[in-house]
């Protein structure tokens, strides 16, 4: 069976256009109709006024219901997602939001309220995002945080922000960041965003930073280090200790890219290990969907040295009137980075998985992540040995580079999984692994999906030896096969013109 009959039910014909829906939109078509209203309705201009609306309407589709049902029904087909099957993409933890977050977010009590509602109108909800806020801040060990950026990126300039507001407050004037080799390609940007300059320090060959290129490093310029941990190779940074002491003592302060977390949730704490400032994936950590673009949510978490920075409006409790209300009194704040308060809904779903799991269950996840990724690295170990040896965290990254002798690249493994049933690892990352296969297969997936995920990649080695054509020309089954992935980046068209 092909990856798509088994993945949507529904062979797709080998060959088959698939329309835009403005190409499937016929004149004066509609999705439905109603009767007449018995009563008087206001007018048009009554409700908005005529200068107020534009001169003509817009050119939407038009099409019946069951066109519109059918065509964007098929189109979810084509896609994988993580309730077709896994999703082993390394550093993105993709892995499965149960459905109780998505019925509770879904409440109309949260999903209808307006965020222009006065305060005592949201207590609730208010009350949700206080309890969230308390639950994250012990469980990264620091003392408030903030739920507006809306992804890990945006939680990493709102943080670095902060860095420069503390140093400014110091009268400091520094200009470089630290980042190790190994680091997501978002760190530098945001660096580079926030003004300051990135900096690298290699790895040495324990896949670590190296000590004592960081100690070269270091100087009265360095405003800080970013570090994630454990680590972009699935490597818990053991000296995270010694590194905090040596920025520490420069002035500098620790920044916690939050990407690992699910590794060690329940288990340690980045406000222990030193860190000062913080940023979580709820959408990766905490189980809310995500891909394709959003939403997400990247809470920003700080030690209390440096709680006064926060964006605000800040979340606080009135003991005396007992409510809570939305502080703007905030002189040192670096000012708002998000509409609203953040995104709302993601933020329930974060909180129900919390909820749902309480403490025991949070460390569970830690667990069972650490032994799946550890099970399927070594069931494939012989075939793709790791960069570095040991014992992995939550993922592990393993290379192709066994195969380069009979031509099989990385990529070529990638695009035969998809073939195969699952969708393919994190490939060509980090930058410091050649072939890179960075496999995460998260806690949520069970024993046999695991073996399934490791026969396929083992059957692929077997085939890049015995036929290296079919990996080359993979994947076979899906509508598109190998896009050139720099051109839609290059050359962006989102504008259909009607002939
Ligand atoms: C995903 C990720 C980020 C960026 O987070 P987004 O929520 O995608 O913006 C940063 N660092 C690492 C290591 C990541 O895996």
């Amino acid at each position: 069976m092909s990856t798509l009959e088994r993945s949507a039910g529904t062979r797709i014909p080998e060959g088959e256009t698939f329309p835009l829906i403005f190409e499937r939109s016929r004149e004066g078509r509609r999705a439905w109709s109603l009767p007449e209203v018995g009563v008087d309705a206001p007018s048009l201009d009554e409700l908005i006024p005529a200068d107020q609306r534009r001169a003509a309407p817009p050119r939407l589709p038009e099409v019946s219901e069951l066109d519109l049902v059918r065509h964007y029904t098929r189109l979810s087909q084509r896609n994988w997602a993580i309730d077709v099957g896994a999703y082993p993409l390394g550093s993105c933890t993709m892995k499965y939001n149960p459905k109780v977050a998505e019925d509770a977010a879904a409440m109309p009590g949260f999903s209808r309220l307006h965020p222009m509602a006065d305060d005592d109108l949201a207590q609730g909800a208010l009350e949700l995002l206080g309890t969230l806020e308390k639950a994250l801040c012990n469980a990264t060990g620091m003392a408030r945080l903030t739920l507006q950026p809306a992804a890990g990126a945006q939680g990493e300039l709102t943080g670095l922000l902060i860095m420069r507001a503390h140093h400014k407050k110091q009268k400091s004037e520094r200009r470089r960041v630290i980042i190790p080799d190994s680091a997501h390609g978002t760190n530098p940007a945001s660096v580079s965003l926030a003004g300051w300059k990135a900096e690298e320090v290699r790895s040495d060959d324990r896949g670590l930073v190296d000590l004592e290129a960081l100690e070269k490093a270091l100087d009265d310029d360095v405003a800080g280090i970013m570090l994630t941990n454990p680590n972009t190779l699935g490597l818990f940074e053991r000296d995270i200790v010694e590194i905090g002491r040596m920025v520490h003592e420069i002035g500098g302060l620790l920044y916690y890219d939050g990407a690992n977390f699910n590794s060690i949730v329940g288990l340690c704490r980045p406000g222990d290990m030193g860190f000062d400032i913080v940023h979580m994936n709820l959408h990766k950590t905490f189980a809310t969907p995500h891909g394709g673009g959003g939403p997400g949510s990247g809470p920003l978490a700080v030690s209390d040295r440096l709680e006064k920075f926060l964006p605000k409006p800040v979340l606080s409790w009135d003991e005396g009137a007992e409510r809570w209300f939305w502080d703007d009194d905030r002189p040192d704040s670096i000012g708002r980075i998000h509409s609203f308060f953040g995104n709302f809904g993601i933020n329930v779903r974060a909180y129900t998985y919390l909820r749902s799991l309480g403490p025991e269950g949070l460390k569970s996840v830690a667990e069972h992540a650490v032994l799946n990724a550890n099970y399927l690295r070594v069931l494939i170990s012989e075939a793709f040995p790791t960069a570095y040896p040991g014992t992995c965290m939550h993922e592990f990254v393993a290379t192709a580079k066994p195969l380069k002798k009979f031509g099989v690249k990385g990529m070529d493994v990638a695009k035969r999984l998809i073939d195969l049933g699952y969708h393919p690892p994190t490939v060509y990352f980090p930058l410091v692994v050649e072939e890179a296969l960075m496999v995460e297969p998260t806690e949520t997936e069970s024993k046999e999906t695991i073996d399934g995920l490791a026969a396929a990649l083992n059957q692929i080695a077997h085939e890049a030896e015995t036929d290296p054509d079919l990996l080359h020309n993979a994947p076979v089954t899906t509508p598109s096969r190998r896009p050139n992935e720099a051109e839609a980046a290059r050359h962006l068209k989102v504008r259909w013109t009607p002939e």
